[in-house]
């Protein structure tokens, strides 16, 4: 929309904020902390957005207090070579590099703005931690990323009982409050302002009004991202058509689809995170096959990448294979509910009730357990902690059944749940950049609306991570005009 047409702007700031998640939160306290007169609008009755359902988790790490306090070393380097391999092919390096070199700072931002970090050490793959151990591994201390940097955990988790997210936007509401950032709910941004090349301001609803919102300096969206637009979803991502949405409900791309119309560009638009309905601490202990039967990865990395490798690969025709002392060993708190569909006394029977070709599963656990007497995993290197031969009897899960713990919002077709992880193309300040490669000058943008850290690669952490870190970059860019 042009400014021209704009009689009268009804309010106006040096910098606007659309979306009060973590992003949003971080850019407007940011903005603020560099002497910013700053306007937050949300669309929803209250801030938090998919922030506040989150588990928590923040990817941080180069030797934070709680990584010292567990008794690990790590550097920014090896987070680098990490996250570079884990959010890959095509993970943004630049962004990743300011991340990480960035990262004993952030950690020192979140925790100097009230969200606390516990220094106890969760050490078993799983989605969340059923205790409130701050810190935990994901994917780390895998294959093949073990051979490409030197492991230590990086799941910063929130102190919380159950999901952290609460906590984390509990922490930022209460600073935004502090700092004196005006915030304006039930106020839906619906069009990007434009004086000529430049973002001015958006035109908003608030219930049947009509307010146009001046900013003198810089707009910043964060929206989050388009996992809950089902056109969105079918033109850019059509893998994730009819799956589960991960999210508030709120996911409806429009802050990309403003930015879009304004000659922004996109980048990512098909990958997402995973989440795969399937217990990461039976998995480990078990096998992952596809429906003949193979093993396609080791089931000690990080689940979220389980999830990539079994819907981008095997359209989620999987199964966790697992013995009785497997189940056992994961307390029922981890299990969210969880129960084998099929059992059976020998694996021969087991591929019959599955439906699998005859001697599929049974030479696929044969090999396994071969090996496994030995503590080996030739094929896929799982840990050696996690090896040992299955005895009958035998039990196989269908992932595409699906559990819905209360936290992981709506149940789909069952399988999994999703959210999009391609966004607005942004420079390291958060600069919106067009289809030439130029700044849109005014316009920033953080969080899932836009494209982070992210290649093809998720991991846990990286979304409210990137989120909050280049959410306060781009809010003092912005500040900056
Ligand atoms: C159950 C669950 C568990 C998760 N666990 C983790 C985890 O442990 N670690 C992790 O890193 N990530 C996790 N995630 C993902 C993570 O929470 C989100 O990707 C992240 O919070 C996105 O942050 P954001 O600030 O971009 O968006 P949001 O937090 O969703 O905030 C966007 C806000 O913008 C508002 N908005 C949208 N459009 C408009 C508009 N036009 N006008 C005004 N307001 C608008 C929305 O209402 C919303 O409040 C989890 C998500 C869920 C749902």
């Amino acid at each position: 929309m042009d400014a021209d047409s704009i009689g009268r702007f009804d309010v106006e700031v040096d910098v606007l904020v659309i979306g009060y998640g973590c992003a949003g939160a971080a850019a407007a306290l940011e903005a603020r902390a560099c002497g910013a007169e700053v306007l937050l609008l949300e669309q929803a009755g209250g801030g938090g957005g998919s922030s506040a359902l989150s588990g928590g988790e923040i990817y941080l790490g180069g030797g934070t207090p709680i990584q010292q306090a567990c008794g690990f070393t790590d550097t920014p380097e090896e987070m680098e070579a990490y996250l570079l391999a884990a959010l890959g092919p095509q993970a943004d390096a630049e962004k990743i590099r300011e991340y990480c070199r960035g990262s004993l700072d952030h950690y020192g931002w979140l925790t100097g703005h009230g969200v606390p970090f516990k220094p106890g050490f969760w050490d078993s793959p799983t989605w969340v931690p059923p205790t409130d151990d701050g810190l935990m591994w994901l994917g780390e201390n895998a294959w093949p990323f073990t051979d490409i940097a030197k492991p230590a955990p990086r799941g910063h988790r929130v102190t919380s009982e159950g999901f952290g997210g609460k906590v984390l936007m509990n922490a930022l509401s209460a600073a935004v409050e502090a700092a004196g950032i005006q915030v304006r709910t039930n106020t839906q941004a619906l069009q990007l302002i434009m004086d000529g090349p430049r973002a001015a301001g958006v035109l908003a609803r608030h219930f049947q009004d009509r307010i146009a919102v001046r900013a003198r300096r810089g707009v910043v969206l964060a929206t989050g991202g388009f996992a809950d637009n089902p056109e969105m979803v079918a033109m850019h991502a059509p893998l994730l058509t009819g799956l589960g949405v991960t999210s508030d409900g709120g996911d409806d791309g429009r802050g990309i689809r403003m930015a879009q119309a304004a000659g922004a560009a996109v980048q990512r638009m098909s990958t997402a995170q995973v989440g795969i309905a399937l217990v990461p601490g039976l998995a480990v202990r078990g096998l992952l096959v596809n429906d003949v039967g193979q093993r396609f990865i080791n089931e000690d990395q990080y689940p979220g990448l389980l999830g990539q490798a079994a819907l981008f690969r095997h359209d989620l025709a999987v199964w966790v294979v697992l013995d009785e002392q497997a189940f056992e060993e994961v307390p029922e708190a981890e299990r969210w509910g969880v129960q084998p569909g099929f059992v059976a006394e020998t694996i021969g029977g087991l591929e019959q009730e599955i439906g699998m070709p005859e001697g599929a599963l049974s030479s696929t656990v044969h090999e396994y357990n071969r090996y496994a007497a030995l503590g080996e995993d030739p094929y896929f290197h799982k840990a050696k902690q996690w090896l040992r031969p299955l005895e009958p009897p035998f039990a196989a899960i269908d992932v595409r059944r699906g559990f819905a713990p209360p936290e992981m919002g709506s149940a789909g077709r069952g399988g999994a749940e999703v959210f999009t992880l391609g966004g607005l193309r942004t420079g390291l300040d958060g600069e919106v950049i067009d289809l030439s490669g130029d700044p849109v000058p005014g316009l920033f943008a953080a969080g899932r609306a836009a494209s982070g850290l992210h290649g093809h690669g998720y991991l846990s952490g990286t979304s409210l991570g990137d989120g909050t870190f280049f959410g306060r970059r781009a809010g003092a860019a912005a500040a900056a005009g």
